[in-house]
């Protein structure tokens, strides 16, 4: 698996700007992406940390474009959040995340809990909680297997929309987490407020480890005592794992045990742990 996907979307980028030549022709392009199917969902597993199993997976979007190859959502998300496309493409994240999500638990594989990143502009829209209902009851899949991920700079803006929103969902029984956690703005303050399940603890901080070491630590004691589980995302290496391991963070994330994957792969992984 790992062999197969080294030669990732990342190759392709330098390529783009050329054959891109305005933004008006992206535009277009992710328009036609929508239509005609050109995205898909990668899935990177998350595990616990103490007993080895994957709890979750992120959904992760990609944009398999027919000349293009593997474009990278870095290049694109911005562009989809300046023209407001990224409310539909949002739309059809959370929906396939969500039939993959049901789709596993039907093939007999333990349930788990599928992350779906959302954007501001999706957080923002007075009837996401509603819009999230829809998804899961069309999807069949039960709230408790889904979680979204917002930022930092999402949650702590405007609070009182904000609280009610993350109440709203809190209410629906989905989970949220607080993705790229300790790169924000954060007030204590807020956090200690707000309803949100995890913080997702941002991988610069677990890549320069050595000179982060203490604030890994106190956002793991942080999440505890605030009652909210903790991830440490972009584990790359197993002195990583054994730190994190001995400081009781909860799950891990990271090129270490897996890359972003299509879903099929994740079949495999599953089957591999049930045995
Ligand atoms: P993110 O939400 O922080 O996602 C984690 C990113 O870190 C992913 O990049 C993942 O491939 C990468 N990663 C995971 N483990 C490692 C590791 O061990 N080392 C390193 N160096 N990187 C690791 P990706 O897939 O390129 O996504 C980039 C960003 O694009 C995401 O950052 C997220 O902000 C955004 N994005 C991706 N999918 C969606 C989506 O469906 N909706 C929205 N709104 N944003 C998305
Ligand atoms: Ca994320
Ligand atoms: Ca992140
Ligand atoms: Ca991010």
């Amino acid at each position: 698996i790992k062999e197969h996907y080294r030669n990732d979307y990342k190759m392709f980028e330098s390529s783009i700007s050329k054959d891109f030549k305005s933004i008006l022709t992206m535009e277009t392009e992710l328009r036609k992406a929508l239509k005609e199917g050109q995205f898909e969902l990668h899935y990177q597993p998350q595990k616990n940390i103490v007993t080895g199993r994957i709890v979750g997976v992120e959904a992760l979007l990609r944009w398999n474009h027919p000349k293009e190859g593997f474009i990278s959502p870095g290049t694109f998300i911005p562009l989809a959040e300046k023209t407001g496309l990224i409310l539909e493409i949002g739309d059809w994240v959370m929906y396939e995340a969500c039939r993959q999500n049901k789709q596993w638990q039907d093939e007999g594989y333990d349930p788990i809990i599928v992350g779906v990143n959302l954007s501001a502009k999706q957080f923002h829209q007075s009837d996401l909680v509603e819009r999230v209902a829809s998804i899961l009851n069309k999807t069949g899949l039960q709230p408790s297997h889904l979680e979204l991920e917002i930022t930092e700079s999402m949650a702590m803006s405007n609070e009182e929309d904000i609280i009610q929103t993350l109440e709203g969902l809190r209410d629906l029984g989905v989970y949220v987490s607080i993705d790229d956690f300790g790169t924000g703005y954060s007030s204590l303050k807020y956090l200690s407020r707000f309803p949100v399940n995890k913080l997702k603890i941002d991988k610069v901080f677990i890549q320069n480890r050595k000179q982060n070491e203490a604030i890994v630590k106190s956002i793991i004691h942080m999440s505890h005592s605030l009652d909210m589980k903790v991830i440490a995302e972009g584990v790359e290496t197993e002195e990583q794992l054994t730190f994190l391991k001995n400081e009781r963070c909860d799950e891990m994330q990271g090129f270490f045990y897996s890359k972003p994957l299509p879903p099929k792969h994740l079949n495999e992984m599953f089957q591999k742990q049930t045995v």
